[in-house]
């Protein structure tokens, strides 16, 4: 038996979800946490850390701790956006051999899907730990302005990790899900998704049959409270270098700090109106001598300092409604998802503009894994998921002099497909080459590239050229892809890929079996520490009932004998227990479970 789980992959934190006794249930990790940080390290000794406790290490390890890596999912290294994350992170950033982006980490260079693939797996073990059986595919979620390399990425995510995502959900679309689960009151939704990376604005309308129907998604994938954190980063680095002129960022361990202050102070800045920061010697050797960072930053300043972000987001939750056709009051119930909607500017911003207060009693951090595991089970249970969606982004090609021409316009509800017809016109034509983007531009540079196809080998000559019927087509997914076919000979036509920002197959095997390798150390670790466990849990018993043993046998030579075996084979596994493989592990918890029957058995007959 195996289960399909709800994962949403988020930029500050992961969530996994189930749906258990016909309820969808959020799987705490071993910490006890609902929600794990998308945080990975790589220790001096090469060993992978993930979670919370790579946060702890995170600053006296900054350089080999990576946060955020969300933000970078199948963007090329040659983007606004990589190029702000690279000035901003602690970690290196180095082009990878498609024009995508890579990590070092201790001298490794990793692909943004092979971290992600580090918090899937995760969530996996959370999952398996929890089910107690198999857990080999997922619903993973994504923000709904995901375009599809950043979708792709995702998929490539799951396979390295060892998981089948059997469908990719925008993550607004699985809140409303979650919010709308039982009922069939008909009603319309916005759903504003504000995470640590993202921002995502959703009308969904719920039909009388329970259905879920996305009118609009708009959004924008490079938004989030990331951005509010790194205005605090630059308020306290200004404000210290004009105290000190010293610059922080020269730093690693320096800019970790004040980055996890500034967090620290947003996040308690939502429930008290003002904080101190304080980081004692944050510089402590140097020409200047220690210098501590003391500073107090109040909500009003935040306020200040983002502002400008919140206001961002109601400047496109008016493009969702106007795609939408509605008017803010037309909306029946607003839904807030993602940590940042906890800060009191975003929740009064969102209030003023659809004129009504929120929905209360949706839990942002945990509402999206939610919807996930519901859509998880429906397909398990080989059911509709009753979900509608849209894509957020036009899809077209590109057309001679650079400009785009839209073939699926931007909110069509999918999956759908588009035929084109291409036809050769110079004599000896036997090639046509298709850029395929997305995006709203009427310049195609000025829009996301998908890839760069060749339809090959067309008939060389052919009175009145070659008509080739190419399929564009984007899936339930939001994942696009292509197929051709020559119309006279009804021939289906190979596309052969020329360019794309993804990873070869050949990368992506490598990466999975790196996974599974490490899967397979973890579990071994893991059923170690177990074993580990165990024998201590025989000792701490032992050397409790030992004294009465001793009391009540060793007055006979069989009895002291007895006891002073146990006694020797207890020091004897406490001794050897830190360093023992699995071979000495199994022998010495047999040992200890035959001491532990002999001792019952001699104080049963001695009683
Ligand atoms: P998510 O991606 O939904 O987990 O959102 C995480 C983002 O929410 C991070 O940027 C957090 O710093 C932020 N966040 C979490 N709790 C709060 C809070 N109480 N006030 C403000 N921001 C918060």
């Amino acid at each position: 038996m195996s289960r399909i789980v709800g994962i949403d992959l988020g930029t500050t934190n992961c969530c996994v979800a189930v749906v258990d006794d016909a309820k969808p249930r959020v799987i705490p990790n071993k910490h006890g946490y609902n929600t794990t940080p998308s945080v990975v390290a790589v220790t001096e000794t090469g060993q992978r850390i993930v979670g919370q406790i790579a946060v702890r290490q995170a600053v006296t390890n900054p350089e080999h701790t990576v946060q955020g890596a969300k933000r970078l999912m199948g963007r090329p290294f040659d983007s606004d956006e990589v190029r702000h994350a690279a000035a901003h992170a602690s970690f290196e950033i180095v082009p990878g051999p498609h024009e995508d982006t890579r990590i070092i980490l201790h001298g490794k260079e990793h692909s943004i899907p092979e971290l992600s693939a580090m918090f899937l797996q995760e969530m996996r073990v959370v999952a398996e730990d929890y089910t107690g059986v198999r857990v080999d595919r997922a619903v993973v979620t994504v923000p709904a302005y995901f375009n599809d390399n950043q979708r792709q990425a995702v998929r490539d995510a799951g396979a390295i990790a060892g998981l089948e995502v059997v469908r990719i959900l925008n993550e607004p679309t699985a809140a409303a899900l979650a919010f709308g689960f039982g009922t069939s009151e008909p009603k319309t939704l916005a759903v504003y998704d504000l995470g640590g990376g993202t921002f995502d604005i959703s009308i969904v309308r719920i039909d009388e049959h329970g259905e879920f129907h996305v009118v609009s998604t708009t959004g924008d994938s490079f938004l989030g409270g990331e951005d509010f954190d790194e205005r605090v980063m630059d308020f306290l680095m200004k404000a210290f270098y004009r105290d000190n002129e010293i610059d922080l960022r020269e730093s690693p361990i320096a800019l970790q700090r004040v980055r996890q202050a500034a967090q620290k102070a947003k996040t308690e800045l939502s429930s008290v109106d003002e904080t101190d920061v304080s980081l004692p010697f944050i510089i402590s050797t140097g020409p200047t001598g220690p210098r501590h960072m003391e500073y107090t930053v109040t909500r009003q300043h935040l306020e200040q300092l983002t502002g400008d972000l919140v206001t961002r987001t109601l400047q496109i939750c008016e493009i969702g409604l106007q795609y939408a056709q509605l008017k803010p009051e037309e909306i029946d119930e607003v839904i807030l998802v993602g940590g940042m909607t906890r800060m009191p500017a975003v929740q009064r911003a969102v209030e003023g503009y659809f004129e009504r207060p929120p929905c209360k009693g949706v839990h942002p951090d945990e509402v999206v894994a939610l919807g996930a595991a519901l859509a998880a089970h429906a397909i398990e249970e080989d059911r509709d998921t009753g979900l509608h969606d849209v894509t957020a982004h036009s899809l077209g090609i590109m057309t001679a002099g650079g400009g785009f021409d839209a073939l699926i316009p931007a909110m069509e509800p999918v999956p759908t497909k588009v035929e084109e017809l291409f036809t050769t016109s110079r004599d000896g034509q036997t090639t046509v080459k298709i850029v395929v983007l997305q995006g709203e531009s009427q310049w195609a540079a000025e829009n996301n590239a998908l890839g760069r196809f060749a339809l090959t080998n067309l008939r060389p000559g052919a009175a009145g050229g070659v008509r080739v019927r190419v399929t564009f087509t984007i899936d339930e997914d939001g994942i696009f892809s292509v197929g051709a076919k020559d119309l006279d000979t009804g021939e289906e036509k190979t596309i052969d890929v020329l360019a794309s920002s993804g990873l070869s197959d050949d990368e992506i095997e490598r990466m999975m079996a790196d996974s599974a390798e490490f899967l397979a150390f973890r579990r071994a670790e893991e059923s170690r520490e177990d074993s580990r466990q165990a024998c201590s849990r025989l000792i701490a018993k032992l050397k409790g009932v030992l004294p009465e043993a001793e009391k009540k046998m060793a007055w006979t030579p069989v009895g002291a004998n007895a006891v002073e075996k146990a006694r020797k084979a207890v020091q004897l596994v406490e001794t050897g227990l830190s360093g023992a493989d699995d071979e000495a592990l199994t022998k010495q918890h047999a040992l200890l479970l035959r001491v532990e029957q002999m001792i019952d058995r001699a104080l049963e007959k001695a009683s």
